[in-house]
């Protein structure tokens, strides 16, 4: 054997276990990538074939021995070729249908029928026979016709490939341009080679296709590896973050916009993809039309800052990424929390507020006054309170009716607002009591502004279907002279000053002096 033929033959092998290891690499981490995996698979197994084929034949020393390495051969060739082209079309997200597979692997099938039954019809090779200058194991051949309608469609298939990667250049985004260069080299180099062989430039006809196929299927992993798009995982991580109800923006560390997530839409409804790349400060300013209302370094700091964009409240929360290959960045996340506000601010209402007046309740009265007087107390600052109840406020239940009561409530409760300063602590204290804390004020202050609610309530009549009715209300006043008294303490005294003002007959202000 010469050294030449030990040179193909090593090639050709090389060749075969470098595809078969690929084949054998995907297979066995085929779960981490997409249906793409497949493809690959048969792909190099086919071209493993094909390359082992080529080796055995080269060691061949009988004619039928090369025949059936050649038949052999053709199972991997044939159908290598259509796998390509099926790979790149998988790559370039085109919708691969049974019937498409199996129109294209037709041509393949009837040429392994052909090669094995050359004998018969001599449709494939008109002659094929051992050289008879070279002797075994090279071999003479006349190409037949059909052997032509092979080649063109094995060049077909190449050439739509390659043309498929050069169409679709414009439309994949640079970030894999490198991938389609490397897919397209994938199917340059066996179709160069091929052409080579076919111009008769091989040393002795030999087939050098073979020996350079491993560095197609080495482009094409490559291609597969570094394209995010064909590992299962990034796909389910897409599919998380576009799933989540959260807006998600992710920033590089120099606070430029890389990507953000579908609910992004319903909080930004202005953001748009063409916006990747740039500064957020800047982005925020177009799409909200106002300055971001917070500081990274803010968000980063405190977990809780909230923001209102188009009447929908948000917590924006912010999370640092550091990665070991892609460097530092942020993620902020946008919370949709209008609803929990909205809920929030009901059960507060209910909480703290009177249902019929929508004053302060006692609860909210006590939490605020013991705040407000333990702090006058410590400023030595005067605290008065002032208890009032509408008089003879049962009559008007059994003469009207509960309903006309509950209207005669909010009305006075309304009169009392509308001489009160805005932010004064009054609450409905019981049934037809209210009470009034009064920080700064003394005693004879208190007990002017109670004459004029007193005033205020009797000049005001409510007016009802059934006329005006015309309520009065008798108010008791206590300072806590020294700080001495307890909260407790305090109202018990107005309340004591109170008795004194219905026993005095009503409509009036006492004021409780010791
Ligand atoms: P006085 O001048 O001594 O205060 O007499 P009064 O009738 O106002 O006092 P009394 O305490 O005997 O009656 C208070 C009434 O207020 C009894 C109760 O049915 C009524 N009342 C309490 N809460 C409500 C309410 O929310 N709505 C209505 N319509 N009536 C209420
Ligand atoms: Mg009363
Ligand atoms: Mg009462």
């Amino acid at each position: 054997m010469n050294s030449q033929l030990t040179a193909f033959i090593t090639l050709s092998c090389t060749s075969g276990v470098l595809n078969l290891y690929l084949c054998l690499y995907v297979f066995l981490k085929r779960y981490n990538y997409t249906k793409i995996a497949q493809l690959f698979i048969s792909y190099t197994a086919l071209i493993a074939v094909y390359c082992f084929a080529s080796a055995f034949g080269l060691i061949a020393t009988t004619l039928s021995a090369i025949k059936v390495w050649t038949a052999i051969q053709y199972v991997g060739m044939a159908f290598s070729t259509p796998l390509g082209l099926l790979f790149i079309m998988q790559y370039l997200g085109f919708h691969l249908t049974r019937k498409k597979i199996m129109a294209l692997l037709a041509i393949p099938f009837i040429s392994l029928i052909m090669v094995v039954t050359n004998d018969i019809h001599h449709f494939h090779y008109r002659v094929f026979e051992i050289d008879p200058i070279l002797g075994e194991p090279y071999v003479h051949q006349e190409i037949g016709i059909w052997y032509i309608i092979h080649g063109i469609f094995t060049f077909g298939c190449m050439f739509v490939s390659f043309l498929l990667v050069l169409i679709h250049w414009k439309e994949t985004t640079k970030a894999y341009r490198q991938q389609l260069i490397a897919l397209m080299c994938g199917q340059l180099i066996p179709m160069i080679t091929a052409f080579i062989y076919l111009l008769g430039l091989t040393p002795q006809g030999v087939d050098p296709v073979p020996m350079v196929l491993w560095a197609s299927s080495f482009l094409y992993l490559w291609s597969i590896n570094s394209s995010r798009l064909f590992r299962v995982m990034p796909v389910a991580k897409d599919a998380i973050f576009h799933s989540i109800n959260d807006g998600v923006i992710v920033l590089d560390e120099s606070a430029r916009l890389i990507e953000f997530n579908q609910a992004c839409s319903k909080v930004f409804p202005q953001l748009t993809r063409s916006m990747i790349g740039r500064d957020i400060g800047e982005t925020w300013i177009e799409v909200t039309g106002q300055p971001m209302p917070f500081t990274l370094e803010a968000v980063v700091n405190t977990q809780d800052i909230e923001i209102v964009l188009s009447d929908h409240t948000y917590q924006v929360r912010v999370t640092e990424l550091q990665h070991v290959n892609h460097g530092k960045g942020l993620l902020l996340i946008f919370t949709d929390i209008t609803e929990l506000k909205e809920l929030q601010r009901q059960l507060e209402q209910l909480a703290f507020y009177d249902e019929l007046t929508q004053i302060y309740n006692r609860r909210a009265f006590f939490q605020q006054c013991n705040q407000a007087y333990s702090e006058a107390r410590e400023s030595s600052s005067a605290f008065t309170v002032i208890l009032m109840d509408i008089d003879h406020f049962k009559n008007v239940n059994d003469t009207y009716g509960h309903a006309i009561g509950d209207q005669l409530l909010v009305h006075v409760v309304k009169v009392c607002q509308s001489v009160l300063k805005k932010g004064e602590l009054f609450a409905r204290y019981g049934g037809e009591e209210f009470v009034l804390a009064l920080k700064d004020s003394t005693l004879l202050e208190g007990q002017a502004l109670a004459n004029l609610l007193c005033n205020s309530v009797e000049s005001q009549p409510l007016m009802t279907t059934e006329g005006a009715i015309r309520a009065t209300i008798s108010c008791g006043v206590a300072e806590g002279t020294k700080g001495q008294e307890t909260l407790y303490q305090l109202l018990n005294n107005a309340d004591k000053a109170l008795y004194a003002a219905k026993q005095a007959g009503r409509n009036r202000v006492h004021v409780f002096l010791e």
